[in-house]
């Protein structure tokens, strides 16, 4: 129902405060994106409008869809010093779920001859799927330096090299995180779940490079046309989902206390300055860092797996790229510098060039925003365009966006002629679960390409390289 919404411009639809709404929505979307959105979009996107503390505007992302109280594609940054607050369902519940690609080496004509053979080694070595579980089981002493040390904990563990931390967000580890602000039922659950792909959209793929659509960005990401990448994406598993679902609860319960009024049960969320509030943001933080030892892991793994097929091959880091997150960050609103705490989930974070953030080799072009597409399409790779101009807290879409239920999904397509019809068009699915796949069939998601080119029109990230799929692990 486009009738509620404010043009601001072509592809920047704002949805006027009204009601309890203390700031604005607004949807970055094509006419076509908007039109299409599901009205829950909308409606998610005035709930967290009406939330204390938030500042500037309630976003959503051209690949919104509806998730648990705060859309998936949704942006929202709160004020401490303003009675600001921190949302669990404004993170989502697989905490840090990211993208990292890593390069090759390899162009297409030398993959093309071994993609069975390389299929069937990456899903013989990398556990994927329901309830996988990994070869590595940690011990009470261990899953606390894992929790406070991230990606560098896995590199000192022998799961990688010193130099790949520096091609992830924050060095691979964040600050502030709290291991005993993690419960031991949220520990128990991620023992043996170290180094797993984990199910559904949870994928490893081998890609290569179709076309380049801003060269000095190629160039800075050492991406070319024909070149091969391997991407992962996943998240914190069972860790992050039992953290989510502990402090939603708490929250619910302490809400009221809190003075805080809850339109929906899902929009549960706690004063910045309680202690709840702080110990949730340790928490999350330290699920963060396990997702972030998860993907270096998985990286180990993959390293693995490619050595086999190609001997003394090396995987350096293209970039690692969270988008379930809350975070700390300076963003100037008004003139002002202030410090927010900005709600990214289902939306990466994109900052632009010149942030000092970004590793050296990057900074001239903004940082790289890794884009998943679908396992039928192609993928993207986009820069943060950021600067002075910056949108919505420097964040972007994170993928193409659902664009139909899995129930719906589930209906329409059978799992087993899905891979039949990609492996006829050169793609290799290998799946632990052919309802799964039939869950992610390609047209379940929406059209990527018109999501990132939407995301550049909005001036929120710019197109880089468009990626196609040759193989896909699928969790
Ligand atoms: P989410 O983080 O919301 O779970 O998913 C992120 C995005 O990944 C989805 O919006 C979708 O566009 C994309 N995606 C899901 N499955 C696949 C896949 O198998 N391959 C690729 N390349 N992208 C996928
Ligand atoms: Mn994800
Ligand atoms: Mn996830």
């Amino acid at each position: 129902n486009l009738s509620q919404f404010r043009q601001r411009g072509p592809f920047e639809w704002e949805l006027p405060a009204r009601g309890s709404m203390r700031v604005p929505g607004v949807i970055f979307a094509s006419r076509a994106l908007i039109e299409a959105m599901d009205d829950k979009v909308g409606e998610q996107v005035a709930n967290v409008a009406s939330l204390p503390g938030i500042v500037a505007a309630s976003y959503a992302m051209p690949d919104a869809h509806w998730g648990y109280g705060f859309p998936i594609g949704g942006v929202a940054a709160f004020d401490a010093e303003e009675g600001g607050v921190v949302s669990a369902g404004g993170v989502g519940f697989d905490i840090s779920c990211g993208v990292r690609s890593l390069h090759t080496g390899l162009k297409l004509a030398e993959l093309e001859p071994v993609k069975p053979r390389l299929a069937d080694v990456l899903f013989r070595r990398i556990p994927a799927g329901l309830g996988s579980t990994g070869a590595l089981r940690l011990k009470a002493l261990e899953m606390t330096a894992m929790l406070k040390g991230g990606a560098g904990w896995a590199v000192e563990e022998g799961f990688g090299h010193p130099e790949d931390l520096a091609r992830i967000e924050e060095r691979g580890c964040v600050a502030g995180a709290d291991p005993s602000a993690v419960s031991e039922q949220a520990r128990h659950r991620q023992r043996d779940e170290m180094g797993t792909l984990g199910s559904g959209n949870h994928y490893l793929e081998v890609q290569v490079v179709d076309e380049l659509f801003d060269r000095k960005a190629a160039q800075a990401y050492g991406l070319a046309e024909g070149d091969v990448l391997v991407t992962l994406h996943c998240g914190s598993r069972g860790m992050g989902h039992q953290i989510g679902t502990d402090y939603l609860r708490a929250m619910v319960i302490a809400a009221p206390r809190a003075g805080i009024q809850l339109a929906d049960r899902e929009l549960a969320c706690a004063p910045l300055k309680s202690e709840l509030g702080q110990r949730y943001l340790g928490a999350m933080r330290a699920a963060i860092n396990c997702a972030l030892a998860n993907r270096q892991i998985l990286t180990f793994l993959t390293r693995e797996a490619f050595a086999e097929v190609f001997p003394g091959i090396r995987l350096p880091l293209l970039y690692d790229v969270s988008h379930n997150t809350c975070k700390e960050e300076r963003h100037v609103l008004d003139g002002q510098k202030r410090r927010l705490f900005v709600h990214r989930k289902g939306a990466t974070r994109a900052f632009g060039a010149g942030h000092a953030e970004l590793p050296a080799e990057y900074r001239e072009v903004g940082q790289p925003v890794l884009i998943g597409g679908s396992m039928g399409t192609s993928s993207w790779v986009l820069a943060g365009a950021g600067g002075a101009e910056e949108r919505a807290f420097a964040s972007a879409c994170h993928g193409a966006g659902r664009a139909m239920s899995r129930h719906e999904a589930l209906r329409r397509w059978q799992g087993r002629s899905v891979v039949d019809e990609l492996a006829a068009r050169g793609i290799l699915i290998r799946s632990p679960s052919l309802r799964g796949v039939a869950e992610e069939a390609p047209l379940a998601y929406k059209d990527v390409g018109a999501v990132v080119e939407a995301a550049e029109q909005a001036g929120l990230a710019r197109r880089v390289a468009r990626l196609r799929p040759l193989v896909c692990i699928k969790g």
